[in-house]
């Protein structure tokens, strides 16, 4: 007999996983499926997993304060606490620096005081105060180290910069994504692993269920493609790949791993800092380590990968980031080998998501997180589950656009905001900060 549920979740990494709970606790008999071996392996993995919330618009702003309560008890989230085996939530702060090109940070500055996000406004002195190793002068905006004027200061000192205290860190993805895989199960969910999603089935403009490469069908009227850097594949699957104005596509990101020298007090080992002054953020790890990456420069290498093929070792420019955060911080040190991971982002055009439903009828897309959806993704399980239920009960999100309410926080956002059809957002930043 032909297995069937309420709704199939195509991805079990942290979007597909937090859909497939959401829905399970609304009642629904739902599946996750994953080509890999356990939820959270796919780009997930690979997530740096920091929970911030200055973005460039307000509900990009208000889904990832929405996210931090989430994270900040995450044992309430999902429902319990296995000591041992959950996920934990690092609260780091982050140090946002302020540059002419994002505008000393004008707006996420006026964007927090209208959500009540918490931050205080740090002069180049006192940042100094806090980083006693940090070179303050301005080198920006970012070039590349064989240019000529790499290392030279344009300016005095920076501008200084703004310190969100409500920021951090999720010491592992891949686990958080497996106790909400746990919590799905509790709540009657199930998932199926090492099966690949090789036919979305259809019929009258409605999907009917998917067939899997070893040929099993598995029914559904209801399929969520939530497959990550695999979206456009799974969109060409279900035959609507040319049928929005927003597309997705993957792309790589080098985060690298950097052994900071001991003692390293004052390195910022312990706070998360977007320095967009030099272009390179840092993320604190354990025993004085941190990764380091590019924070979105004009010379960053965005061509399109294919999922199954893309190169994953450091590029010969790997080590860019770490040469610029040099100049913040001359005493860090050069490792003669860079290590890193070489992870996969979905993006769109403008580096917002697509939450919405499809034009064919019961697919509905969670796909395009850009590189900056681990935090929300807890409220993304929500916020799908609204859009699903609303949809299928006969509401015509395309004419009448849902609203959100985030409960934790008591925002309110348009869900035409993530639409399929949007016109690409002027107002975001057109980098993974969105
Ligand atoms: C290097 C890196 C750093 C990041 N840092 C941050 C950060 O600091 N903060 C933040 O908020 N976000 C960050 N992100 C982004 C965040 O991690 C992603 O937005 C999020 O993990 C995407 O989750 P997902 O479930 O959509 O995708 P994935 O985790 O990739 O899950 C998709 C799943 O779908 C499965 N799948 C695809 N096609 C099929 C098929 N045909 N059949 C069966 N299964 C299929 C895949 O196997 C995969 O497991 C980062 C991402 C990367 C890569």
């Amino acid at each position: 007999m032909t297995e069937r549920y309420d709704a199939i979740i195509v991805g079990a990494g942290i979007i597909g996983s937090a859909i497939g709970y959401q829905l399970a606790k609304c009642g629904w008999r739902t599946l996750n499926v994953d080509k890999l071996a356990t939820s959270g392996q796919g780009s997930t993995s690979n997530s740096l997993a920091i929970v911030r919330t200055h973005y460039s618009t307000l509900e990009g702003s208000a889904l990832a304060w929405e996210g931090y309560h989430c994270w900040d008890t995450w044992p309430d989230y999902v429902g319990f606490n296995h000591a041992n085996n959950m996920a934990r939530f690092i609260r780091t702060g982050a140090l946002v620096i302020k540059t002419e090109g994002n505008n000393k940070l004008s707006k996420q500055i006026s964007l927090s005081q209208e959500l009540k996000i918490p931050f205080e406004e740090w002069s180049s002195l006192e940042i100094g105060e806090h980083f006693p190793l940090w070179d303050l002068c301005g080198y920006g905006p970012p070039i590349m180290s064989d240019n000529d004027q790499f290392g030279h200061p344009t300016a005095p000192m920076i501008y200084g910069g703004v310190f969100f205290p409500k920021a951090g860190y999720c010491t592992d993805p891949r686990l958080a994504t497996q106790n909400i895989q746990r919590a799905t199960e509790l709540s009657g969910g199930t998932f199926r692993f090492k099966s690949e999603v090789s036919v979305i089935r259809k019929s009258n403009n409605r999907v009917l269920g998917i067939t899997l490469s070893d040929g099993t069908r598995i029914d559904s009227p209801i399929i969520v493609n939530a497959g990550g850097p695999y979206s456009r594949k799974l969109n060409e699957l279900a035959g609507i790949e040319q049928s929005h104005k927003i597309t997705t596509r993957a792309i790589r990101h080098e985060s690298l791993y950097l052994k900071l020298p001991s003692p390293y007090e004052g390195y910022a080992d312990s706070t998360i800092t977007y320095d967009s002054d030099v272009g390179s953020y840092i993320r604190p790890d354990r025993d004085g380590s941190v990764f380091v990456g590019s924070q979105g420069t004009s010379f960053d290498d965005h061509s399109s990968v294919d999922p199954d093929s893309y190169d994953q070792n450091i590029s010969s420019n790997g080590g860019e980031p770490i040469y610029r955060l040099a100049q913040r911080i001359p005493t860090l040190g050069i490792p003669n080998h860079i290590q890193g991971i070489v992870g996969l982002w979905d993006i769109t055009e403008d580096w917002i998501p697509i939450y919405d439903r499809s034009d064919l009828d019961g697919f509905y897309l969670a796909i395009g997180t850009s590189g900056n959806q681990f935090k929300t993704a807890p409220v993304v399980g929500e916020l799908m589950t609204r859009l699903i239920l609303a949809c299928e009960n006969g509401h015509s999100h395309d004419t009448d656009p849902l609203e959100f309410i985030l409960a934790r926080t008591g925002s309110v956002i348009k869900l035409d905001f993530f639409s399929r059809n949007r016109c690409v957002n002027s107002n975001s930043s057109f980098s993974v900060l969105a």
